[in-house]
C-alpha cells in the first residue's frame, strides 16, 4: 500500500522548502540522540541553500521489532506525505535505522536516506540498498574500561551507573558482555536498577581502589527522568571515587577523561552530508562515516582532585581546563607583591632586632605587624620552643593558645612544600643568609592557604646553636585574584587591562617604593635611637606611627592593583564622575610625572553621577590617558598638557580627555578599528575595546580634533538616575 506514495519522486519539481523527515528511535527527548538531532537541525538549517522544513516522528519505544506494530507510524507518515515523498529521510539511532530499512521498499523507495547516529556494529549486517548513506558512531566499549585502567591500573571495583530505558538497557547488556572478560581482575557493580537517591548514597562511600563509570541515564529505576548531564553532576558531587564516562560531551562536567566518543559531532557531520544530498548529490555515492574515539583528553581539575599524577597519563594526552599557577598567571603582580612582602619582612626583621634592645616598644611593634597582617615567629634553638603572635597562629590554623612544637607546625605544610621550606632553612643556615619561601598551609578544616615566609637565622648567644625568627604573610587572596585574572586572559577586555597593567607596572612599583622607602628610613631612625642608653620612647612611638601609616599607603596601592585584576563582571552602579576621574589620576600619577605630563582638571562644580561599572570605566579612562600621553611624547616637556573634564549634558554625563598631540588621522573612525595602530609596540585594541565597553553601558565614545591642536576623546554615559 505504500507504493502509492512512493510514486512521487523526491522534490521533483515541487516548490517550497526542502522537507526532511526525522524518525526518532525513542522519542525526541532521549539523550544523546536529542542533542544529536538538535545539532543536526541547527546546522542543516544554516548550511542548506533552500529553507528546510523538519518533521519529527518518534518511533514508539519497544515497537521496533517489526511486524504490524510499525503500521500506525507508517500510516501517520503516509498521511503527512500524501502530496509527495520527503526530500530526505533521517532515521536517528539504530532502531529507527532498522525501521527505515525494513520498510524502505514500500515506503518512498526513491527518497534518499541518511542513517544518523547509529552505532557501526548495529549497521554492519544490514542491506542498505541504493541512495542510502550513514553518519554514525563507532562505540568502543573496551576503551571505556581502558580509560580507567590506563590511569588507575590498580582499580579493583568498577561501579557502572546507567538508566532503565530500552536503549540504556541495550548498552548495559553490551557493556556486561564486553567487560565480562575482565571479571577475574575486577569486580563490576551494575547500578542500573536503582533510583538516583540510592545511587548517590552508594557512591559516597565506595571501598578503596574504586571508580565510577557514568553511562547514559535518561530515566532512573524510580522512573525519574534526568537531563543528560544532571545525573553526572549529581554523582560527581557525592562520589568518593574518580568518575569516568564515555562521551566527549561529558568532559568538563566531572569526568576524569580518556579516549571518548564525539556523540554530538555526529549531528554536525550528518548535517553537512544532508546538505550535500539536498543539494543534489546521490546519497548512495557518499561513503558512510563512523566517528571513532578521540585522542586522550583529561580534565586537569579532576586529575588534581583525585590526586592522579600527570606522569600516569598516556602519551599524547591533552589536558583541558588547566588553571595556571601563580607565576604564570601574573608575573608583574607576583613580582610586585613578592618584592613588597620581602621588603616588609626585612623591615620586620629590623624591627625585631630593635625589640631585643628595647622591650618597651613591644606593643607598638605588634601594632605595626597587625596593620600589615603579618604573623611573627621566633624559635629558640635550645628546646625548639616557638614564640609566635596571634596572627601567625591564625595564618597557620593553629590553636589560639598553648605551646607549639616544630612538628605540629610542619605538619600544617603539605609534604612537597615542607621539603622546600626545610631545604631553604638549611641552605640559609649554611650560607648565613635570610630565607624567603612561598608555601601552602593546610588548615584543620581542609582549606588551603598560600603563605609567604621570610626568616632569618639568629646567632646563638654564649656559644649556643642559632635560632630562627621571621615573618609570614597570607597571600592566598592575591594569588586567587591573579589566577582569576589569568582565566580571563582570553577575553579581549582583559587583554587590554593586562596591557595597561604592563604600562602601569613601573608606576605602581614607584608608588609602592615611596612608602617603603619612608618605612625603611623610619626604621633606621628607630634603630639609631635605640642605640642610645636612654631611648626617647615618645620619639620612638611617633616613628612607629609613621611606619604604620606608610604601610597602609603601600597596602592601598596593592588593593588598587587587585581591583584591576579581579574578574570583570559588569556591575554598573552610580558613580561620581569627578571621583572616577580623580581615582584614575591617582593610579596614573607617577606615570604622568615620569612622562613630564602636566594635568589640568576642569571638573563640573556639581559632581554629576553616572551609571557604570567602576573598574571598566577606570579601564577606559586609563586607556585614553595613556594614549594621550603617547600622543604628546614628541612634544617638549612644558607643552605636554593633559586636560580632564566632566560635565552633564541632558540625560548624559560627558567625560573628556584632551591632549596637545599630533591629532587624529584624516579618517578618525579608523582609530576605533581593531588592530589599527601606529605604535611600534601597539596592539591597536585599546580603543576598540573601550568603545565596546562604553556601548555595553548604553553610552558613546567618540573623538575629534582640538581647535588649538591635539585630540579630544569624549565618553558619554547615562546619568545615574536615567533608566538604561
Ligand atoms: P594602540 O594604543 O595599541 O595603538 P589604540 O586602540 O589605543 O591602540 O589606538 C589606536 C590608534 O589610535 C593609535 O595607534 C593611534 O594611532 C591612535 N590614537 C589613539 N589615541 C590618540 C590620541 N590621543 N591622539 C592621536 N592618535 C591617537
Amino acid at each position: 500500500m505504500f507504493l502509492v506514495a512512493a510514486a512521487a519522486s523526491p522534490a521533483a519539481g515541487r516548490e517550497g522548502p526542502r522537507r526532511v523527515l526525522l524518525i526518532h528511535s525513542f522519542g525526541r527527548d532521549f539523550s544523546p540522540f536529542a542533542e544529536v538531532a538538535a545539532r543536526f537541525r541547527t546546522r542543516l538549517a544554516e548550511r542548506s541553500p533552500e529553507p528546510v522544513e523538519f518533521i519529527d516522528a518518534p518511533l514508539e519505544m519497544g515497537r521496533f521489532d517489526g511486524g504490524d506494530r510499525d503500521a500506525p507510524l507508517l500510516d501517520f507518515l503516509r498521511a503527512i506525505y500524501r502530496d509527495g515523498a520527503p526530500d530526505l529521510i533521517v532515521p536517528v539511532g539504530a532502531p529507527a535505522a532498522m525501521f527505515a530499512m525494513r520498510h524502505r521498499e514500500g515506503f518512498f523507495p526513491d527518497a534518499p536516506v541518511l542513517l544518523l547516529s547509529a552505532d557501526k556494529r548495529r549497521m554492519e549486517g544490514i542491506d542498505r540498498g541504493p541512495s542510502v548513506t550513514s553518519v554514525g558512531i563507532e562505540m568502543n566499549l573496551a576503551a571505556i574500561l581502558a580509560n580507567v585502567t590506563d590511569l588507575l591500573p590498580e582499580t579493583g571495583h568498577v561501579y557502572y551507573v546507567g538508566g532503565t530505558s530500552p536503549m540504556e538497557k541495550f548498552w548495559d547488556a553490551e557493556l556486561r558482555r564486553e567487560w565480562s572478560r575482565h571479571e577475574g581482575q575486577k569486580r563490576f557493580h551494575w547500578l542500573t536498577d536503582r533510583p538516583m537517591s540510592e545511587i548517590r548514597t552508594l557512591v559516597a562511600e565506595l571501598p578503596p581502589r574504586s571508580v565510577v563509570v557514568v553511562g547514559i541515564m535518561n530515566r532512573d529505576a524510580a522512573g525519574v527522568p534526568h537531563e543528560w548531564f544532571s545525573a553526572l553532576r549529581v554523582i560527581r558531587e557525592t562520589s568518593s571515587a574518580p568518575v569516568f564516562g564515555y562521551s566527549m560531551e561529558q568532559m568538563g562536567e566531572g569526568i576524569v577523561g580518556g579516549r571518548l566518543s564525539p556523540m554530538t559531532r555526529v549531528g554536525e557531520t550528518g548535517a553537512d552530508t544532508a546538505a550535500r544530498i539536498l543539494g543534489g548529490e546521490n546519497a548512495g555515492a557518499i561513503a558512510p562515516v563512523y566517528l571513532g574515539i578521540s585522542e586522550p583528553v583529561y580534565d586537569w581539575r579532576e586529575l588534581k582532585h583525585w590526586g592522579i599524577p600527570e606522569s600516569s597519563l598516556p602519551a599524547g594526552a591533552t589536558i583541558l581546563f588547566r588553571e595556571p599557577g601563580l607565576w604564570e598567571s601574573h608575573r608583574t603582580a607576583v613580582l610586585l607583591a613578592t618584592g613588597f612582602i620581602v621588603l616588609q619582612s626585612v623591615l620586620i626583621g629590623l624591627l625585631l632586632a630593635a625589640r631585643r634592645r628595647a622591650r618597651e616598644t613591644d606593643a607598638s611593634l605588634s601594632l605595626a605587624a597587625d596593620a600589615g597582617k603579618i604573623g611573627l615567629w621566633r624559635r629558640q634553638a635550645r628546646g625548639g620552643r616557638f614564640v609566635v603572635n596571634d596572627r601567625w597562629r591564625q595564618i597557620f590554623g593553629l590553636p589560639e593558645a598553648g605551646s607549639l612544637s616544630p612538628e605540629e607546625v610542619l605538619e600544617r605544610i603539605p609534604g612537597e612544600d615542607r621539603a622546600r621550606v626545610t631545604a631553604a632553612i638549611e641552605q640559609a643556615a649554611r650560607g648565613g643568609r635570610d630565607f624567603a619561601v612561598e608555601h601552602r598551609v593546610i588548615h584543620p578544616d581542609g582549606s588551603v592557604r598560600w603563605v609567604a615566609t621570610h626568616g632569618r637565622l639568629e646567632p646563638g648567644r654564649n656559644g649556643q646553636p642559632p635560632g630562627t625568627r621571621g615573618a609570614s604573610l597570607d597571600i592566598t587572596e592575591l594569588q586567587e585574584a591573579s589566577a582569576t585574572a589569568a582565566l580571563q586572559r582570553q577575553e579581549l577586555a582583559h587583554l587590554s587591562r593586562i596591557s595597561s597593567l604592563g604600562v602601569l607596572s613601573g608606576a605602581l612599583a614607584h608608588e609602592i617604593n615611596q612608602p617603603l622607602g619612608s618605612i625603611l628610613s623610619n626604621a633606621q631612625a628607630a634603630e639609631f635611637l635605640l642605640e642610645s642608653d636612654q631611648p626617647d620612647l615618645e620619639e620612638l612611638r611617633a616613628i612607629l606611627a609613621d611606619i604604620v601609616r606608610e604601610d597602609r599607603r603601600a597596602g592601598d596601592v596593592i588593593k588598587r592593583l587587585r581591583a584591576l585584576l579581579r574578574r570583570g563582571e559588569t556591575t554598573p552602579q552610580p558613580l561620581d564622575a569627578n571621583e572616577s576621574v580623580r581615582e584614575v589620576l591617582r593610579l596614573t600619577r607617577s606615570d604622568l610625572i615620569a612622562r613630564h605630563v602636566a594635568t589640568e582638571l576642569k571638573l563640573a562644580a556639581d559632581p554629576p553621577m553616572l551609571h557604570a561599572d567602576r573598574v571598566q570605566l577606570q579601564q577606559v579612562l586609563l586607556n585614553l590617558i595613556l594614549n594621550a600621553c603617547d600622543a604628546m611624547a614628541e612634544l617638549p616637556p612644558d607643552q605636554r598638557i593633559l586636560v580632564l573634564e566632566t560635565r552633564s549634558g541632558g540625560s548624559e554625563v560627558i567625560l573628556s580627555v584632551r591632549d596637545r598631540g599630533a591629532g587624529l588621522p584624516a579618517d578618525p573612525s579608523l582609530i576605533f578599528e581593531p588592530f589599527h595602530t601606529t605604535k611600534e609596540h601597539g596592539l591597536g585594541l585599546g580603543l576598540a575595546i573601550c568603545r565596546t565597553l562604553i556601548e555595553a553601558h548604553h553610552g558613546r565614545l567618540w573623538a575629534e580634533n582640538n581647535p588649538g591642536g591635539g585630540a579630544v576623546f569624549h565618553v558619554a554615559l547615562p546619568l545615574a538616575s536615567s533608566p538604561s
